[in-house]
């Protein structure tokens, strides 16, 4: 598809891409689209969040429309395809209509959101919750761009944006009038390369609990001198919580659940630390994520179950601190089901996926509207400039879109 070519040309700088939300990249790509868009003779326009809508009107406009969508923005140094690929199929789909000189049953509405990835804007989806009128005011002042320090509503301003209307709740989309929110996207684990399918149908969007600065407090001593019941040893009672966990992970999976659990920070003070010392405090962070309610509490009861038991057990303390949490955004089950009976049909290997990574699809979601998603098989992972998707698994992910669209749209 030249589009995909256009926006490469247009926003590669040095290796990767680079779609800075809000900013001269992520306009790049809006002003290709809007182009395309116009040439298909879609109705284009923007809101109040700068998010492009190219929507092909239906035979009854009164019906819920059908949203295709996806985010423009990348991360700095990213790929061509996270996100785009999303919103180019949208436009690939309304294009078979016009090709074939088909009405759709109700509107098809394109949407390339803006601001989805957390690199520029640490916030939650903010395009696509400033569609709905769901993205809270203080993120407008609260917010700073990673880069250029600057506050999102002074970013929005900058380029046409009206962060007033944004505060006073103003929205495009009203998840009464949406039908189905529909999202492509390039999977960003290797799964489906391992499993050579070329498409995912998505379950659900993992939530999670986060404790990012979590500590272990003991005390030092000598470690050849003290016996095992005078320690208080802050490593071994971090990892004995760590070792619950992992267990309790392998026995979920046995039961069939989701769910993802890291450790991704652990570390002894270097200052006060040393190989003939037993340690006396660990610093660690714990990631807890799951497409189920129910296992986030169990693992985050555990948790503090776990803890309480190592601090006994050890004679340590711990301190958890602060808790981040997002919950879990289900796919609707009734498109999930359309679709794997449309990719039977039309023979298209695909299989059920859960989405590690948050996108827009959870804003909808969460937000009350049907939605559905679709994995693109796609290598070398995302956030990288090497992630690399076949047009061939685009193009069967975009026959089974259409296929859902057709249907939703009789
Ligand atoms: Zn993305």
């Amino acid at each position: 598809m030249r589009l995909f070519e256009d926006l490469d040309a247009a926003t590669r700088v040095g290796p990767g891409i680079r779609r800075d939300s809000y900013g001269e990249g992520e306009n790049a790509a809006h002003v290709i689209v809007a182009e395309a868009a116009r040439d298909l003779g879609l109705d284009v326009t923007t809101d109040a969040g700068l998010n492009l809508f190219m929507t092909l009107p239906g035979r009854d406009r009164d019906r819920p429309a059908i949203v295709i969508g996806s985010h423009l923005d990348s991360v700095d140094n990213g790929g061509n395809f996270d996100g785009a690929a999303g919103v180019l199929a949208g436009l690939a789909i309304v294009a078979g209509y016009r090709d074939a000189g088909r009405t759709p049953g109700c509107d098809i509405k394109v949407a390339a959101l803006r601001c989805e990835e957390a690199h520029w804007f640490d916030g939650p989806y903010v395009g696509a919750n400033i569609a709905l009128g769901k993205l809270d005011a203080m993120y407008l002042d609260g917010l700073r761009r990673s880069d250029t320090g600057r506050t999102l509503a002074d970013h929005l301003r900058e380029h046409g944006g009206d962060p007033d209307a944004i505060r006073g709740g103003a929205a495009h989309l009203d998840p009464d009038r949406i039908a189905a929110y529909l999202e492509l996207h390039i999977e960003q684990a290797p799964v489906l390369v391992e499993r050579d399918l070329p498409v995912g149908l998505v379950t659900g969007i993992r939530g999670y609990r986060r404790y990012a600065n979590a500590t272990c407090r003991g005390a030092y001593g000598h470690s050849g001198a003290l016996p095992r019941i005078y320690r208080h040893d802050a490593v071994a009672a971090t990892v004995d919580v760590i070792a619950r966990l992992r267990e309790e992970w392998r026995r979920i999976e046995d039961e069939g659940g989701d769910l993802v659990f890291t450790v991704g920070r652990i570390a002894t003070d270097p200052d006060h630390d040393g190989p003939s010392k037993v340690p006396g405090a660990v610093d660690f962070s714990i990631d807890i994520r799951s497409t189920d309610t129910a296992v986030l509490t169990r693992m985050d009861d555990l948790l503090h179950a776990a803890i309480d038991e190592a601090a006994a057990g050890h004679g340590v303390t711990f301190d958890l601190g602060e808790r981040s949490a997002n919950p879990p955004a289900a796919m609707d089950a009734d498109l999930l089901a359309k679709m794997t009976r449309a990719a039977d049909d039309a023979g298209i290997g695909t299989m059920e996926i859960a989405s590690g990574a948050g996108h827009d699809a959870a804003a909808f979601a969460t937000g009350g509207v049907p939605t559905a998603m679709i994995f693109i098989r796609n290598r070398h992972g995302s956030h990288n400039p090497d992630e690399h998707m076949e047009m061939a698994d685009f193009g069967e992910a975009v026959r089974l879109a259409a296929g859902l669209v057709a249907e939703l749209t009789v």
